[in-house]
């Protein structure tokens, strides 16, 4: 617990610096924590210094975890591939989607997003680096999804969600996330109402926050090194 609340103090400062040297109003990026290979337990530690919005990326084991830690009020965002036959789940268990890139998975989370239920808070990935193994969607597949999902009822969506490649230095991360926020400069242009910018992780949030992330989403300058990836 310690050594969580040490590392989450540098981490607040790291982002506060950086909303102001890139002049973002403070508090403007939110911050999503990422406990995919942690346990409940550093989750419920984590909570109890006050972060309330944790991402998962893999179903069985968010499932195990929101069952163990179903007495506190966490917002739980998913942000690994969403797979057809766990839209149902998904769309009851989460808050959020992350990593929203098929049109079909969307018809299937509007479809069960229960009614008693805000609407489903989206995000669509992009594939910003044009990496053939990463998931999202670019060009007019982006433009097309967005203006469909945006039409369905049950779902929200507030906007992009991109993990870049690895770059070897801060201009090249910030390339990667200047292309994300004019992506989604012209969805707002075509009439979309977006509001979320969901990027930068714990090596690359600066220049995130810098091109205008509001919400990073961080793992490992959390919770420390991850035992398996
Ligand atoms: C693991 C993961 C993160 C967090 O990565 P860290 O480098 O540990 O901060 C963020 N986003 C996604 C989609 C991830 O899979």
């Amino acid at each position: 617990m310690e050594i969580i609340e040490q590392r989450l103090r540098i981490l607040r400062a790291r982002i506060n610096e950086a909303e102001c040297n890139f002049g973002r109003p403070p508090g403007s990026v939110r911050l999503l924590a990422v406990s995919k290979a942690q346990p409940g337990t550093a989750i419920a530690a984590a909570f109890a210094l006050g972060l309330n919005a944790f991402g998962e990326n893999y179903f069985q084991e968010a499932l195990a975890k929101q069952q163990e830690l179903t007495h506190l009020p966490i917002e739980w965002h998913f942000i690994g591939k969403v797979q057809r036959n766990k839209t149902k789940t998904i769309a009851r268990n989460f808050a959020w989607v992350h990593s929203l890139d098929r049109l079909d998975i969307a018809e299937k989370l509007n479809e069960y997003r229960p009614l008693v239920e805000v609407p489903l808070q989206v995000c669509i990935q992009v594939n910003v680096s044009g990496e053939e193994s990463k998931s999202g969607v670019t060009g007019q597949t982006l433009f097309d999804l967005a203006h469909a999902v945006a039409k369905f009822p049950r779902l929200r969506l507030r906007g992009l969600m991109a993990i870049p490649a690895k770059a070897d230095n801060f201009e090249q991360q910030r390339a990667a996330f200047q292309r994300v926020r004019e992506m989604q400069q012209q969805l707002i242009a075509q009439g979309l109402t977006l509001d979320t910018l969901s990027m930068g992780m714990s090596s690359d949030l600066v220049a995130a926050i810098a091109e205008g992330a509001t919400m990073v989403r961080v793992g490992t300058d959390i919770f420390g090194p991850r035992a398996q990836v």
